[in-house]
């Protein structure tokens, strides 16, 4: 359950972001807020085009703002360089997509253990942690085979298992659910409710699927580049 006495893991202060210049500009963001507290799934709701990805992505330090701050744990991220935040990234963000993103010629070990390689270089137990990583999703008899012999739900707990490779304290997730059926739906969200709760790490989601909101904490609702209203959830699960 989230703590809104805690520290916030991660937070964006008066954040807005505009594309292009001149004529092309798209401003995506405005005047945006958001705290995300450790221990916490907050789902980002709002349509198409509203701004939802952008949000996502300036939170995980994948692009940057036209102009507000960015804090992890603590520590203002907004103006270092970009050589500094691969080390932030790994340390702090594990990321889910829509289309799992897994390469098709490895196998979801080996998937799993490169991205561990690819945070961590010098890692040495890689492999031994993405068979633990994958145990914990449910994958243990899993493991030696290709993407293109799991189901959609085993992808995205690969997914998983490769976000949470390197120990991170933020799980971000954009529409990590819209490709799947409901059921395998719902059994990724039950998945993502226990590394928040049992693990202490923070979830943020981004999906259309009001059906998730049963796992949430909070949900957050962006309208034409504004958060516009966060709610705490009484239900949550
Ligand atoms: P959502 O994820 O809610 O669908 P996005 O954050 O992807 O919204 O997009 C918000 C707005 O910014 C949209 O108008 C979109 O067309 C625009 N946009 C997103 N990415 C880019 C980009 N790389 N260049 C120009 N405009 C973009
Ligand atoms: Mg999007």
């Amino acid at each position: 359950m989230s703590n809104p006495t805690a520290t916030p893991v991660a937070s964006l202060a008066a954040i807005s972001k505009t594309y292009g210049e001149g004529e092309m500009a798209v401003t995506a963001l405005s005047d945006a807020d958001l705290s995300i507290y450790p221990g916490e799934i907050l789902l980002i709701e709002g349509p198409s085009g509203s701004g939802k990805t952008t949000l996502i992505s300036i939170l995980g330090l994948l692009l940057k703002p036209t102009t507000g701050a960015v804090f992890v744990d603590g520590r203002d991220v907004t103006a270092l360089h970009e050589r500094e935040l691969p080390a932030i990234r790994a340390r702090h963000f594990g990321f889910v997509f829509q289309g799992f993103n897994l390469f098709p010629a490895l196998t979801a070990l080996e998937n799993v253990a490169l991205a561990i390689k690819m945070k961590h270089p010098r890692a040495k137990d890689a492999e031994l942690q993405s068979r633990r990583l994958l145990a914990a999703v449910g994958l243990e008899t899993r493991m030696h085979h290709l993407p293109a012999n799991l189901s959609g739900g085993q992808k995205q707990r690969v997914a998983i298992a490769r976000a949470l490779g390197g120990d991170p304290t933020i799980i971000l997730g954009d529409e990590p659910t819209a490709a799947l059926d409901t059921k395998t739906a719902l059994g990724v969200m039950e998945l993502l409710r226990g590394l928040a709760t049992e693990q202490g790490r923070a979830v943020v989601v981004v999906t259309h699927d009001p059906r998730l909101e049963r796992f949430a904490d909070r949900v957050a609702r962006v309208e034409d580049g504004r958060v516009v209203a966060v709610e705490t959830m009484r239900h949550a699960a």
